[in-house]
C-alpha cells in the first residue's frame, strides 16, 4: 500500500467499504444472469433492478430511465453517437464546449469527419461557458448540444439548467458529462433540464468499469454496440451484475451523505487552498473562483513545470498534471489552453482533488511537501 497521500480522487476513488460488501455475493453465491427465468436469474435481475432505482433516485429519476452501461466514456458515446445515428437528415448540426473530456470530444469530432458540422463553443479565462455563445451558435439543423455539468481538471460548473432552456425551446438535444458532479454537488435531471446524463461510477465510490446513461424519455438514440434487447435495447450484453449493484450501493451512500459530502470536500479543499496560497507566492487557481466543485483545486505554481514539482514530492503526494487521468505526456492541457493560460503557466498546472476519505493532516502534509518543494526548485533557478 503506498504510503503517500492521495489527492487525486477526480482521477478514481476507491470503492467504499459498504459497495463492497454489497458487491460480495454477487460474486459467489449469487452469480446468476440477469435474463435467466430460473430463481439465479430472478435474484440477479432483482439486485439490478434494485440498483436502477437506487440511480435514478440519485438523479431524481424514474429507473426505467437508467441504462447501465460500462463506464461514463460509454455513456457519452451512447448519448452522442446514438442521438446522431437516430436523427433526422435536416439536423446535421452538433454544438459542444473547448473544456470536453475526449469522451465527449472524440465522439463528436468522429461525427464531424463524417460530414457533420460541428460549433465548439469557447470558454472565459475560468473555464465558463457563457449562456449567450451557445445561443449564437444553436442553428436551425441542430440536432444536439453536448456541454459538461463540471469540468475534471478545473472543476468549473457549466450553467446547464440556463443551456437547457435554449436547446427545450427549439427542440435540440441537450447531453451533459456529469460524471464529476455526481455525488459532490447536487445532479437532479428536472432541475438540469438535460436530455441525456453521463455517470461514472469510479468517480464516486463504485469500481471501475461501470456507469450509466440517464435518457429523457422520447429521446431516440440507435446503440453503436449492437446485439441482444438488455437495457432496452441501447446496451446489449449480459449485465456485469456486480458491478451494477456496486453502482447502486454508492449512489445511495451519495445521496444520504450529499450535504455532508459537499461541505466535508469544501472545507478540505479551501484549508488546503488556504496553505498553499500562504506557502507559495504567486500561486494562481486555475478555474472559476466560485462556480467549481468542492472538490478540486488546480493550480499553477510560479517558476516550475507541474511535472518537476510532481517529480520533487516523489511518492510523498499522488496528485495529476492538469488533465492526467487520460494524458501520460507533458504537453499544455486542452482545458488550460482554451481558458487562455499562457504555456508558461499551464505548464506549472498541478491537479489536487480531495474525497470523502480526505483528513485535515493529509491535507497539510500534502501543503508542507509541495511548498517545500517548490521551494527547493524555486531556488535552484
Ligand atoms: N468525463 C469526465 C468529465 C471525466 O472526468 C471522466 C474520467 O476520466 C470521464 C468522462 C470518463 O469516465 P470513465 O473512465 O468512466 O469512462
Amino acid at each position: 500500500m503506498p504510503a503517500s497521500v492521495y489527492l487525486d480522487y477526480n482521477a478514481t476513488t476507491p470503492v467504499a467499504p459498504e459497495v463492497a460488501e454489497a458487491i460480495r455475493p454477487y460474486l459467489y453465491q449469487l452469480f446468476g444472469n440477469p435474463s435467466s427465468a430460473h430463481s439465479h436469474g430472478r435474484v440477479a435481475r432483482a439486485a439490478v433492478d434494485r440498483a436502477r432505482g437506487e440511480v435514478a433516485d440519485l438523479l431524481g429519476a424514474r429507473p426505467q430511465e437508467v441504462v447501465f452501461t460500462g463506464c461514463a466514456t460509454e455513456a457519452s458515446n451512447l448519448a452522442i453517437l446514438g442521438a446522431a445515428r437516430a436523427g433526422v437528415d435536416e439536423r446535421r448540426h452538433l454544438v459542444t464546449s473547448a473544456v470536453e473530456h475526449p469522451a465527449v470530444m472524440v465522439p463528436m469530432r468522429r461525427l464531424e469527419s463524417e460530414g457533420w458540422s460541428l460549433t465548439v463553443v469557447p470558454v472565459d479565462s475560468t473555464g465558463h461557458v457563457a449562456v449567450a455563445d451557445v445561443e449564437r451558435a444553436l442553428r436551425p439543423d441542430t440536432l444536439l448540444v453536448s456541454i459538461m455539468h463540471a469540468n475534471n481538471e478545473v472543476g468549473t460548473i457549466q450553467p446547464i439548467a440556463r443551456i437547457a432552456a435554449l436547446t427545450r425551446a427549439r427542440g435540440i438535444l441537450l447531453h451533459t458529462d456529469a460524471a464529476q458532479s455526481v455525488a459532490k454537488i447536487p445532479v437532479n435531471v428536472h432541475e438540469l433540464g438535460a436530455d441525456l446524463l453521463s455517470v461514472a461510477g469510479h468517480k464516486f465510490y463504485a469500481t471501475k468499469g461501470v456507469g450509466a446513461l440517464w435518457v429523457r424519455p422520447g429521446v431516440r438514440l440507435a446503440p453503436p454496440v449492437v446485439g441482444a434487447d438488455h437495457e432496452h435495447g441501447l446496451r446489449p450484453g449480459t449485465e456485469n451484475v456486480p458491478a451494477i449493484v456496486g453502482l447502486g450501493c454508492a449512489a445511495r451512500l451519495g445521496l444520504g451523505r450529499l450535504g455532508e459530502a459537499t461541505a466535508h470536500l469544501t472545507r478540505l479543499r479551501d484549508r488546503l487552498h488556504q496553505a498553499l496560497g500562504q506557502a507559495v507566492p504567486g500561486l494562481t487557481l486555475n478555474g472559476h473562483p466560485q462556480a467549481r466543485l468542492p472538490s478540486t483545486l488546480n493550480f499553477s505554481f510560479p517558476g516550475v513545470s507541474g511535472r518537476d514539482l510532481l517529480a520533487a514530492v516523489d511518492d510523498s503526494l499522488s496528485a495529476s498534471l492538469g488533465s492526467a487521468c487520460h494524458s501520460e505526456h507533458e504537453a499544455v492541457s486542452g482545458v488550460l489552453a482554451a481558458m487562455g493560460c499562457n504555456a508558461t503557466r499551464a505548464m506549472g498546472a498541478v491537479r489536487l482533488s480531495v474525497g470523502w476519505p480526505t483528513t485535515e493532516t493529509e491535507v497539510d502534509t500534502a501543503a508542507h511537501a509541495l511548498a517545500s518543494a517548490w521551494e527547493r526548485l524555486h531556488a535552484r533557478r
